[in-house]
């Protein structure tokens, strides 16, 4: 009966080019079934919830919990947890120990690794993958945390200045229209007229994968938390040439300021300036590039709309301030105050929140 709620366990799931993002809702109430069900529901809550990370990669997101959510007409816990998508044969096997494959039959899920693993998922649990449309799925699970997440929204204040810069709430009530700017391993930006009007605008394959791929190269680190802390003692002057390396000072004519980066690794074609630079300052010259990039594009689209509000999503962003931080200074400053950044605090879930969302047999 298409009008019954799907049986529990209720998850939604976002397959992506690097993380795979897994939301599971837990009631409060007891559960009610046969026993045997009941027995693998009760050891997989307690598998999901009692631990934090799940063997060498999956990793539970506590601080993003949201309790007391109502969910077709449910009060319980959304979790958060992710894992690479490399190590989706873990998953699956991990899936079958718990018991996974006995109880659940569809999983909602979107994302490419929704198509691309659709038979590892039939043939190794026993899974049916309903697909959602990525960009649907997303605003709805945008939209359904914004509403029961008081402080989701923020933008930072002074972003320049380390001593007074902050996160400052936002009120994101009457949202419509804005622009979404989705960094995972690409960028998608989106126009967003309305809760169900939504599209595609432009994009760039100069992403979160981008700035991971070449920080490895370039360092020698391996991981993204391994990254962002080297970029964070970093100085990307020593590997940029800047506006006032080519004439001086500021390009006055044009109002360019010295500071400003004229060639992002312009300097790397001395042999001397590469003796110099640290790998600190690598990694802190491919974060700026990468994000100075995406926000020229967004500023970009948001002028070609209209649109003033321009909401930055995507796990590049996780643990990333450095990153937020220039995005709120590149926005205000190169349109004259007109344009505001935005951040969301659930910032690489809400696809797999869309998911859970939707109804399934
Ligand atoms: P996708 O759906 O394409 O996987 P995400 O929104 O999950 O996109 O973002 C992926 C990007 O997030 C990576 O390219 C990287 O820049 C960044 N990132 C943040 N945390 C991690 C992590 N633990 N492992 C790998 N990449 C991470």
């Amino acid at each position: 009966n298409g009008s019954d709620p799907p049986s529990m366990p209720w998850f939604g799931m976002d397959i992506g080019g690097t993380l795979s993002k897994l939301v599971y809702f837990e009631p409060k109430d007891i559960m009610q079934g046969e026993s045997e069900e009941i027995d693998i529901l009760k050891n997989i809550r307690k598998y999901l919830t009692k631990n934090s990370s799940y063997g060498k990669s999956g990793h539970r997101d506590t601080h993003l919990q949201m309790d007391n959510v109502v969910l077709r007409g449910l009060v319980g816990t959304i979790h958060f947890i992710r894992f690479p998508t490399s190590a989706m044969k873990n998953f699956l096997n991990l899936a079958n120990q718990k018991g996974m494959a006995k109880l659940v039959t569809t999983v909602s899920a979107t994302g490419g690794g929704a198509f691309k693993f659709e038979e590892d998922f039939k043939r190794e649990v026993n899974m049916k993958l309903a697909k959602y449309d990525e960009l649907e799925a997303l605003l709805k699970g945008l939209i359904f945390i914004d509403k029961n997440s008081p402080t989701e929204c923020y933008y930072w204040s002074n972003p320049t200045d380390d001593t007074k810069c902050a996160k400052v709430n936002y009120d994101f009530s009457k949202p419509y229209p804005f622009l979404l700017v989705n960094i995972g391993s690409g960028v998608s930006i989106l126009s967003v007229k309305s809760a169900t009007e939504c599209k595609r605008v432009s994009g760039t394959s100069l992403g979160g994968g981008t700035f991971l791929g070449l920080c490895c190269l370039l360092t020698g680190c391996n991981t993204f938390e391994e990254a962002i802390s080297l970029a964070a003692d970093g100085d990307h002057t020593h590997v940029d040439k800047l506006v006032k390396d080519i004439y001086g000072g500021d390009y006055a004519k044009f109002g360019l300021p010295g500071d400003l980066v004229a060639s992002s690794f312009g300097q790397m074609n001395s042999r001397d300036r590469r003796s110099k630079v640290s790998r600190q300052d690598l990694a802190r010259a491919t974060l700026v590039t990468i994000t100075n990039n995406i926000g020229s594009i967004a500023r970009m689209c948001a002028m070609q709309h209209s649109l003033e509000r321009v909401v930055f999503i995507g796990n590049f962003l996780r643990v990333n301030p450095i990153a937020m931080k220039l995005l709120a200074y590149a926005m205000d400053y190169w349109s004259n105050g007109s344009m505001k950044a935005l951040f969301l605090e659930h910032e690489g879930y809400f696809g797999a929140v869309g998911c859970l969302l939707q109804y399934h047999d």
